[in-house]
Order: structure tokens, then C-alpha cells, then sequence
């Protein structure tokens, strides 16, 4: 059965890239009934806080990439992996390397100097009834790999297609170190034999690791799973995707209003495609989601599009599901939903979002008092003139005999128009700014409909 893993190393906060790997490779567990684990590679102390990795539990929750198994962390697992180490030194496949790092760098300098590529020249290394030199005193050794000398390390990347490193271009890979701390490499390889992964899926950065990973699986007996490296995610300028093009944390657009079903659908698309479908639901993704259709090229956020999607989503949610997530966000704004018919307003407006944060601020029309002072003077005096002034007044008297529907107020505006002579703008528009304290608005008799018929007659008769 398939076994996929996401392994996230904790920086600060779930990254996009990051949560576009955990994405596949949740899908592609998803789409052949897997597990997908959750594995945190947190042995780098320094970054790797109760803070940072809270960050990504609290990506993935927001995503809903619940994995079946985990979160792992590699700091409880020291001793398995000391455990394995322990046993490939007396398997002979790995071995105690004592060269000091003076004699590292002379190894290097005399490789820079003849022009080859530097690596460990294997001083320290068994071999068959070779002697190696007595143990210098007091010095603690590091742990190598006893990487195969000769022949190739190949696979076929479920995304790249078939790959091969020459043994040759590999060095002794140093998996303790003279702590006897594990390396990341060596940790990455003990996970993912003890959790049995079969499928990895992860950035093409670690493109690098594989053959040595593949042979440190061998050695232990291992068949290693397949791998598929996914390019990276370039800006909209063609570099790589970093603060500069703004956020790129997962829960920053969480903060900017984007709904965690557009981002799943955005990412996916982003590096992996169904024909020419844009928009799909997390179970058509389950269901179609096949690593044949990774893109072998890097993609380009697109934020245009993003946002695109999200206006998408935010169209097709109901009323209630939008009300219960943008009124905390008007709460920010020191509204009140208080008597307000949040999802109507949420109907209104949905139709024109592109994020959450635009239908709260649009949404404050109606949850927050109105003050008829704060209305820029130019569209008082461009909109509020007598003429105007005498036509709201006429619309007020009559308001008060209507049944207070958005039908009825339509036709109450007919009315007035024809009772003047005059055309829509002439009463849409002396409405709204008196009404509302701006010249642009959703549907005027909409707008009316929500703020209810005292308030607007109340404002009516204030100008
Ligand atoms: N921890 C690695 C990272 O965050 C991923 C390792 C892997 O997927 O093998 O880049």
C-alpha cells in the first residue's frame, strides 16, 4: 500500500512550496486509499522552536492535510538512529573516520590544486587486507558511509524521468558526527525505511541527496521508494519565490482573506494540471492526482490568478459559511454585526470579492455607525444639490408607505424617477453618497434593502 510522508524542516511558518509538496503528496496518498505522515525534521535546534513547528501544524490544519500518522519529530528518534549506525559499523558499511578537519582541508586544497573535484581520499576507509594507521590520540571520529566505489546510482523520478549519478561523483558520506549526533541525510534514510514510505515527493532541491540516499538504503537491505523531485516555485519575475514578491507564508493568506479551498486548488494547479481544468474540489484533485501530470518545469505564482480563484470560491460559498468567516474580520474593524442580516449582505457582496478581507471592509457599510460628517465635501457638493436634495426628500415621504423589500424599493425608485423627470444616476447616486457617504456601492436598492427602512429614512432626512 502507498506510504507517503511530508517532512517539513520548521523555519517560522509553513511556505508555500512546502505546503504545495505536503499537498501531493497528501494527494497522492488520498488517491490510492495510503497513509500520509507527518515527519518533522526538527534536529536543527536553533530554528526548529515549539513556535516554528506549531507554524506548520497550523498550515496543515488550515490546508485540512491531516496526515494518518504523526507528527514524527527526528529529535525522539536519537537513538534509533545511533541504534542503526551502530549496526552498519559492524556491518562494515559504514566505518570510524579519525582524519582531523586540517587534513579534510588539505584533502580539498590538493583536489582544488589538480583540478578534480574534492572528496575524501578514504585514508580511513576498510578495505580487504588493507592497514589502516594507528588511531590518533584523544580524537573523537566521525561516522562514513563505505559508499560503493564503482557503477551508478539510477532511478526513475516519477517526475524528472530516469536519473543517474556515477558512484564515483559521491563522496563517503559522514552520517555521525564526532558527537555521535546523526546527519540529516542519514536521519532522512532511517525515517523513511522505519515508516516505510514508498512514494517520496518533495522539492527538486534534494535532488543531490537522493543517490546517497538510495545507496545508505541499499546497504541497510532496504528497497529505497520512488522518488519524485518537483521543481520550485518561481515570482511573477521569473526568481525564485521568496518575501520579496510578498507573502509566502500558507497562513499569511489566511490573514489576507483567501479561503484554504481556493489555496488548495491554486497550489495544486500550480506545478500539476488535469487537462485544462482551473477549478476543482479537493476530491475531483484526490481522484484525478497522478504524478505523470507534475510539471517537469517551474511554475510562476501568479497572484492575479490566485485571486481569480479565490473570487471563485468566495462566489460559490453560501451566505451563512461567508457571514461566520468575515465577521470576526469586521469585529477587527470595531463593527458590529449586531442586528445586521450578515449572510443577505454576505449574498450581495459575494459576487463581486476577490478576498475576505475586500467583503469585510465592503460589508462595514452596514456594520458600523453611519456619520454623516466623515462624507467627502466634494461629492456633497457634486451630488447633494437642491436638486437633488428635493428629489431624496420626495423618496423619503414615500418610503414610508412601502412594504421595505429590495422589489419594492426598485420600484419606489421608478416611481420617483418618473414623478421628476429625470434618469437613474440623478436619484442612484444623491442616494448613495447621502445614504452610505460614497458615490459607488453594490445594487442601490440592495444596499437599501440591508440598512433597513428607519435608518434610511432617518439618514434621508439628515442631509
Ligand atoms: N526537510 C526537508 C525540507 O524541508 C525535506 C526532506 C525530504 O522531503 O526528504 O526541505
Amino acid at each position: 500500500t502507498v506510504r507517503t510522508r511530508f517532512a517539513p524542516s520548521p523555519t517560522g511558518f509553513l511556505h508555500l512550496g512546502g505546503a504545495r509538496t505536503a499537498l501531493y503528496s497528501w494527494a497522492f496518498a488520498r488517491h490510492f486509499g495510503g497513509t500520509f505522515i507527518l515527519r518533522v525534521e526538527d534536529t536543527d535546534l536553533e530554528r526548529s522552536t515549539p513556535e516554528a513547528v506549531q507554524a506548520i501544524l497550523d498550515g496543515m490544519r488550515w490546508l485540512e492535510l491531516t496526515p494518518d500518522e504523526g507528527p514524527f519529530f527526528q529529535m525522539q528518534r536519537m537513538d534509533r538512529y545511533r541504534e542503526v549506525i551502530a549496526q552498519m559499523l559492524a556491518a562494515g558499511s559504514a566505518y570510524h573516520c579519525y582524519s582531523s578537519p586540517a587534513e579534510i582541508e588539505a584533502m580539498r586544497e590538493r583536489a582544488r590544486a589538480e583540478g578534480r573535484k574534492p572528496r575524501y581520499d578514504g585514508t580511513w576507509r576498510p578495505e580487504p587486507g588493507k592497514v589502516l594507521p594507528p588511531i590518533p590520540e584523544g580524537r573523537k571520529p566521525v561516522v562514513r558511509f563505505r559508499n560503493p566505489l564503482d557503477g551508478e546510482v539510477a532511478w526513475d523520478d516519477m517526475v524528472k524521468g530516469p536519473i543517474s549519478f556515477a558512484n564515483t561523483e559521491l563522496d563517503d558520506l559522514i552520517i555521525a558526527r564526532p558527537d555521535g549526533t546523526p546527519t540529516y541525510n542519514f536521519c532522512v534514510v532511517v525515517d523513511d525505511w522505519d515508516m516505510r514510505i514508498t512514494h517520496v515527493i518533495r522539492g527538486d532541491d534534494h535532488v543531490n541527496n537522493t543517490p546517497r540516499q538510495i545507496n545508505i538504503l541499499r546497504a541497510l537491505g532496504a528497497e529505497p521508494p520512488q522518488y519524485g523531485h518537483v521543481p520550485m516555485i518561481l515570482g511573477p519575475d521569473g526568481e525564485k519565490l521568496s518575501k520579496r514578491h510578498g507573502a509566502v507564508s500558507v497562513m499569511q493568506y489566511d490573514e489576507q482573506g483567501y479561503l484554504p479551498e481556493a489555496m488548495v486548488n491554486y497550489l495544486a494547479r500550480l506545478g500539476w494540471s488535469h487537462g485544462d481544468d482551473e477549478l476543482f474540489s479537493r476530491q475531483q484533485l484526490v481522484e484525478w492526482f497522478d504524478t505523470r501530470n507534475l510539471s517537469r518545469s517551474a511554475a510562476q505564482w501568479d497572484p492575479k490568478k490566485l485571486n481569480w480563484v479565490n473570487a471563485h470560491y468566495i462566489k460559490h460559498s453560501a451566505d451563512e459559511d461567508l457571514a461566520r468567516r468575515v465577521a470576526p474580520r469586521i469585529g477587527k474593524r470595531g463593527g458590529s454585526v449586531q442586528g445586521v442580516d450578515l449572510p443577505a449582505v454576505m449574498a450581495l457582496l459575494k459576487q463581486r470579492a476577490e478576498t475576505l478581507e475586500q467583503l469585510a471592509d465592503e460589508a462595514m457599510l452596514f456594520c458600523a455607525p453611519f456619520d454623516p460628517a466623515a462624507t467627502p465635501p466634494e461629492l456633497v457638493a457634486q451630488h447633494l444639490t437642491d436638486g437633488a436634495r428635493a428629489i431624496l426628500r420626495d423618496f423619503a415621504g414615500r418610503a414610508a408607505g412601502i412594504e421595505w423589500t429590495r422589489e419594492a424599493i426598485a420600484a419606489l425608485m421608478k416611481e420617483v424617477l418618473a414623478a421628476h423627470g429625470v434618469k437613474m444616476p440623478a436619484l442612484g447616486i444623491p442616494l448613495r453618497v447621502a445614504v452610505t457617504g460614497r458615490a459607488q456601492t453594490p445594487a442601490i436598492d440592495a444596499v437599501l434593502a440591508l440598512l433597513g427602512k428607519d435608518a434610511v429614512v432617518a439618514r434621508l432626512h439628515g442631509i
